[in-house]
């Protein structure tokens, strides 16, 4: 009975010496895209490079205007775009929504010394 106590004893130090050994070997994961990084500084550097989420930048695709979040591109587009006024292309019948593309696609397939057939 007593030997068997011991074996018992012995076994949970056996499994808690693991456990510590398995927290000192703890990988660092990305949570974004489960990548696995040899050290917290390389997973802090990874995180600021590519899931930098304070600096994640919205583009609107009507103006290039640039937008911190999803909601200020939102309010963005309805406040500026949504009443924007459809804008036949005279050349190719082509409908932009703004003057921006207007203007680009103008400069993109009709530019000035093209010639008109
Ligand atoms: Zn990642
Ligand atoms: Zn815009
Ligand atoms: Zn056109």
């Amino acid at each position: 009975m007593e030997n068997s106590k011991d074996i018992l004893l012995l076994e949970n130090k056996e499994i808690v010496a693991l456990c510590i050994s398995e927290i000192g070997k703890k990988k660092n994961f990305c949570n974004e895209c489960k990548l696995e990084f040899g050290s917290t500084r390389g997973l802090r550097q990874h995180e600021g490079k590519i899931h930098s989420k304070s600096e994640k930048i919205l583009v609107c695709s009507e103006c290039q205007k640039m937008f911190k979040n999803k909601y200020s591109l939102k309010v963005h587009l309805k406040q500026v775009h949504e009443k924007s006024v459809k804008l036949p292309c005279d050349k190719c019948g082509k409908i932009l929504y703004s003057k921006y593309t207007f203007k680009n696609h103008q400069r993109k397939n009709h530019p000035p010394d093209a010639k008109i057939e």
